[in-house]
């Protein structure tokens, strides 16, 4: 587009967010563009949080289904709208919920005492079959709460679960899933990075494989990533392993420091094909329209009670339902 076509495009935008009466939340992993027009940008604890402090009676999320999902879930009286319904999660489609209830039936049959943690990258009907839902941001804190006598099942994403693991030093049953954008950094080429800018920090994402993580001077989700490189005053070369668009946030935060991506080893520009599917265009025609709604589903109210005790309540707290109840 060019940018008097993206002027007019981003003209019509702010028009029906008024005539709507609608907030707009970004992820950090959408394109700039998307994340200048926002009300507000973050990470999806920050999101899920701020989602349940706004007034309006519309939500357009920019991000992807199952960030939408916890947003109406959090807002049941609320129109929460999505530029693109297809905007899916490869982490989250590696966990089907029938897949999981079996696995959890087979670990009950077997006696194991257990509660699952997930991390919030997965459907309303998996979190329904949560004890705990975690993000980047909040992960150490809830593993920590999770009764010394039970054992922990951490869905989907393996790398997160090992590194929480090591942290932590709670073993863990790790489902088989991951990002199909933070699997393919390539260590070959960060090395080169590192021996290019010697004195570079490098941060990653928990979400990389252990390959990337051993040689990270700083781990944390993009939350603590911001905070991270915010605390450098002098300008300083940082190699960047996390979804490539973060890069905007990052510059806009704190512009004194210079930026390189990790490049993935199939595709060097690291930007996620979910996310990328919402666009300008496309937010323009969800408000226009009203659609792509997210609507109610029956797995919801379970879900709902799950995320709640666990991102919006800050205190350790007993379990409602242990598992094997
Ligand atoms: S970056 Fe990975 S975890 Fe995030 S939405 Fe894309 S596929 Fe899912």
């Amino acid at each position: 587009m060019t940018t008097a076509i993206v002027d007019d495009v981003v003209a019509e935008i702010l028009a029906l967010k008024k005539s709507l009466g609608a907030t707009i939340l970004a992820h950090y992993y959408q394109e700039g563009e998307i994340q200048e027009i926002a009300d507000i940008t973050g990470d999806s604890l920050k999101l899920a949080r701020e989602a349940t402090k706004v007034s309006s009676p519309v939500i357009v999320f920019c991000g992807v289904h199952f960030m939408a999902e916890t947003a109406k879930m959090l807002n049941p009286s609320k129109v929460v709208l999505l530029p693109d319904l297809e905007a899916g999660c490869s982490l989250s489609d590696s966990c089907p919920a029938d897949k999981l209830d079996r696995y959890q039936q087979m670990l009950r049959e077997n006696g194991r005492k257990f509660q699952t943690v997930t991390y919030i990258n997965s459907s309303a009907a998996v979190k329904a079959l949560s004890d705990w839902i975690v993000t980047s941001g909040n992960a150490e804190e809830i593993v920590r709460r999770v009764p010394a006598d039970c054992e922990i099942l951490f869905v989907p994403d393996q790398h997160l679960g090992r590194y929480l693991s090591e942290v932590t030093g709670r073993e863990m049953i790790l489902w088989n899933g991951s990002c199909m954008v933070h699997e393919i950094f390539s260590i070959d080429d960060l090395k080169k990075q590192k021996k290019q800018f010697p004195a570079a920090k490098t941060i990653a994402h928990p979400e990389c494989p252990q390959n990337i993580l051993q040689y990270a001077d700083f781990i944390g989700g993009t939350e603590a990533m911001i905070k991270y490189v915010s605390g450098f005053a002098e300008p300083t070369d940082f190699l960047v392993a996390t979804e490539a668009n973060m890069m905007w946030q990052l510059e806009s935060k704190a512009p004194r420091h210079r930026y390189h991506g990790v490049p993935g080893v199939t595709c060097a520009c690291n930007k996620c094909p979910h996310m990328a599917r919402n666009t300008l265009e496309k937010l323009r025609d969800c408000m226009k329209n009203v659609s792509p709604e997210v609507t109610w589903q029956p797995e919801f109210d379970k879900a709902r009670e799950v995320l709640e005790r666990s991102l919006l309540n800050p205190m350790p707290v007993a379990v409602a339902h242990p598992p094997g109840d």
